[in-house]
């Protein structure tokens, strides 16, 4: 009798043990970014309590138990069938950033800005979180970052650097040519039809979101909810650190009284020779381009030759293939049927790029 209580209790230990270090694993990304904030956490479980209990309640209190351990297994299983994906695309651009992430992250999973990340420190808004939905089925090991344009309150009266460097704007835009520093994340323009640009770009970036699981890519949704508190800068650099690629999504604020069409925003000459766009905007640009050939097949109306330059802040902190596309202006239909079409066209563009 003595013997199997002793037996339990050691097994008791050892689940203990066990789920303790799993959940170490699945959240050690988000907490490696709570210890940078603080600084001052010291263990696994103080460093991840404020933040759930803040955000999502309902997580506190799950067992730490099947499910949790269901996502550790899954990963493992990720982690491997990726990596000889990656060396069997020697050619392929994504190949860099999904080496340099070894991190696997789970479905589902808040991502924060974590303050060693190249450029981190750049940003002025990064308290909320990127959310990673992973592909069920037919996998193909690509990590597509999707965001929403816009939708962060309060970030017009923050500022970032235009450019890592500190160097001055060399086109206009929403800031104009000349300026060093820009607007954190701005309000975005209003539809015709009263609707605002950060509500469409979510809708978007939704069905999106959903035909790119279907057809097994990965999604980091840099915005998953009608606000998320993270500046231009704070989205560009977690992309560049965990997804293949950047698309942020956005209706061109143009003031004309016609649908213009779509169009990407192509790298500019002036800043072809600073880094790290020197050495990434051929691949912006690839890609702007594969993503209006996808609408355009869709019969999306295209906006004159499809690109219009202009000096980003997105593009001035990419090191991952990152493109902005404007699907229209003010008088653009924004329907669930045209967006729909144009979310396949973009879907069409993407596997064009990669190639699978
Ligand atoms: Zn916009």
């Amino acid at each position: 009798m003595k013997k199997r209580l002793m037996v339990l209790a050691f097994a008791g230990v050892l689940a203990v043990g066990l789920s303790s270090c799993g959940k170490k694993e699945v959240s050690s990304n988000h907490v490696q970014s709570v210890t940078s904030e603080t600084g001052a956490e010291t263990s696994i479980s103080e460093g991840e309590t404020p933040d759930l209990s803040e955000e999502q309640p309902e997580q506190v209190e799950l067992p730490e138990s099947e499910e949790v351990q269901g996502d550790i297994s899954q990963n493992t299983e990720d982690t491997q069938t990726q990596e000889p994906e990656q060396e069997a695309t020697q050619d392929n651009s994504s190949q860099e950033p999904a080496q340099s992430a070894p991190v696997s992250y789970a479905d589902r999973q808040e991502i924060y800005l974590d303050g060693s990340w190249q450029y981190a420190d750049h940003s002025a808004i990064h308290s909320g979180a990127a959310v990673m939905y992973k592909a069920s089925g037919n996998r193909k090991g690509i990590v597509v970052g999707v965001n929403a344009g816009h939708g962060t309150s309060g970030g017009s009266s923050a500022k970032t650097l235009c450019h890592p460097d500190g160097s001055a704007k060399t086109t206009g835009g929403s800031t104009e040519a000349g300026a060093t520093k820009a607007t954190a994340v701005s309000g975005g323009m209003t539809f015709n039809d009263g609707a605002t640009e950060s509500s469409v770009t979510l809708r978007m970036a939704e069905i999106l979101r959903d035909k790119l699981l279907a057809a097994g890519y990965d999604v980091l949704m840099v915005r998953d909810g009608s606000d998320v508190q993270l500046d231009n800068v704070a989205r560009t650099v977690i992309c560049n650190n965990v997804a293949d690629c950047h698309i942020s999504l956005h209706w061109d604020g143009d003031g004309l009284s016609y649908d213009k069409g779509c169009f990407y925003i192509s790298v500019p000459d002036g800043i072809k020779g600073m880094e790290p766009v020197a050495s990434h905007w051929k691949q912006h640009n690839a890609l702007g381009a594969s993503l209006v050939d996808g609408l355009r097949g869709q019969g999306c109306k295209i906006n004159g030759g499809g690109s219009m330059s202009i000096d980003l802040t997105q593009t001035s902190y990419s090191t991952i293939p990152s493109v902005d596309i404007e699907l229209g202006n003010a008088c653009s239909d924004h329907s669930d049927g045209t967006l729909n079409n144009q979310a396949e066209g973009l879907l069409q563009g993407i596997k064009n790029y990669f190639g699978k």
